[in-house]
């Protein structure tokens, strides 16, 4: 019997390619390729709408935007940041010549602690940046609280999460400023791409300045700026994404709710908790393999290959395991024991719009058969 097709830890939800072909032809006809043009504007447009906020710069990527926030709120010195996210967050940190100080995450939410945040503090400490998890909002409040008390900037590495809301709306709104990705295994993708969400009009011109060279007009230069901008074809990609992230949304809902409901029984896997927010993104799906699982790991996530079926290990590594951080006085196991042990026992599932329940139930039989 031929195997099935691999299935990927996430694939990018994309639109039919005659829907994309209009687009294409508007380009042509305009000759307008990047710089700000009509997709550029309209997205960013649409997106202030859609994520119900005030000003939006699109990006070329996450990276350049979370390295272009820090850039805009001339940020320097030691920044408090998570060991337990994807590479790039820290790496931003180091490429503004900043060092960052790693602080264990909380084991049920694997966000960033407060409580851990605030015993990190100290002369040197000019900001915090927090990563949204997998999507589920960090103690927004919490960390509001401590930015206020010591007078620190916050940056959110939003990358995970498009369209979050909690109780009191956007998760996007907290903090000085919040960092997005539309790469394409995100929720919300533009091929690549990535946005900074502003608070207000100012900083939006001085981040819109910096991520075009510095450039306030033809003949003026006003900051060592970078070349960060997003080009039309994937800002009219993004355009047709959006009209179809409901529908795409829903479909990661009822694949995150069958997981839950068929792993409940499963001894030894946890899922992580849902966390309640008003609006989730089940951008992702992470178990824990705990010891009364009678595999490792690292076992089951290669029984799962042999099946085809490729989970992640995000995140595996952690940053602080890299050797440009290991090195760090806060890089050591002892100091984050939390992250480290999330590090060992995470697997991500599979979790997109276009992977069917049979599908799901096909993965959790596996488990639960290796499980008995
Ligand atoms: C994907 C990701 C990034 C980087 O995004 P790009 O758009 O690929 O540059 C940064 N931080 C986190 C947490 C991510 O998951």
């Amino acid at each position: 019997m031929p195997s099935p097709d691999p299935i990927f830890v996430t694939q990018p939800d994309m639109p039919p390619l005659e829907d994309f072909i209009p687009l294409l032809h508007k380009i042509w006809e305009s000759r307008t390729l990047t710089n700000g043009g009509p997709f550029h504007q309209q997205l960013e447009h649409s997106l202030c709408e859609h994520l119900q906020v005030d000003h939006v710069s699109l990006f070329t990527n996450a990276t350049i935007a979370l390295v272009t926030a820090l850039q805009a709120l001339r940020i320097g010195g030691d920044v408090i940041t998570t060991p337990y996210s994807f590479v790039a967050t820290a790496h931003s940190l180091l490429w503004n010549g900043i060092t960052p100080v790693f602080v264990d995450v909380d084991p049920d939410t694997l966000n960033l602690d407060p409580g851990r945040i605030e015993r990190a503090i100290t002369p040197q400490t000019t900001a915090i940046m927090p990563v949204h998890c997998y999507g589920h909002p960090c103690d927004v409040d919490a960390i509001e609280k401590l930015a206020t008390a010591y007078n620190l900037r916050v940056i959110y590495d939003a990358a995970h999460a498009f369209g979050v809301e909690t109780a009191s709306g956007s998760v996007l709104k907290y903090g000085d400023l919040s960092v997005l990705s539309f790469h394409a295994t995100k929720v919300f993708n533009t091929f690549e791409g990535g946005a900074i969400i502003s608070p207000d009009a100012k900083t939006k011109q001085r981040i819109d300045r910096l991520k075009n060279f510095g450039f306030v007009d033809e003949t003026t230069v006003v900051a060592s700026g970078i070349n960060g901008k997003m080009s039309e074809v994937c800002a009219a990609f993004g355009l047709l994404q959006l009209e179809r992230i409901g529908e795409a949304l829903r479909k990661r809902g009822d694949i995150d709710r069958r997981y839950r409901e068929m792993l409940a029984s499963v001894r030894g896997i946890e899922c992580l908790r849902d966390s309640g927010e008003k609006v989730a993104n089940y951008s992702y799906f992470p178990i824990f393999v705990k010891p009364e699982y009678p595999l490792e790991r690292d076992r089951l996530y290669e029984l799962l290959r042999s099946h085809g079926i490729n989970g992640r290990r995000y995140f595996y590594p952690l940053i602080t395991d890299f050797p440009m951080y290991r090195g760090l006085p806060s890089a050591t196991e002892e100091n984050l024991p939390n992250a480290t042990r999330a590090a060992r026992e995470i697997i991500c599932l599979p979790i997109y719009p276009g992977l069917d329940l049979g599908a799901v139930e096909r993965i959790v039989g596996i488990i639960a058969e290796a499980g008995r």
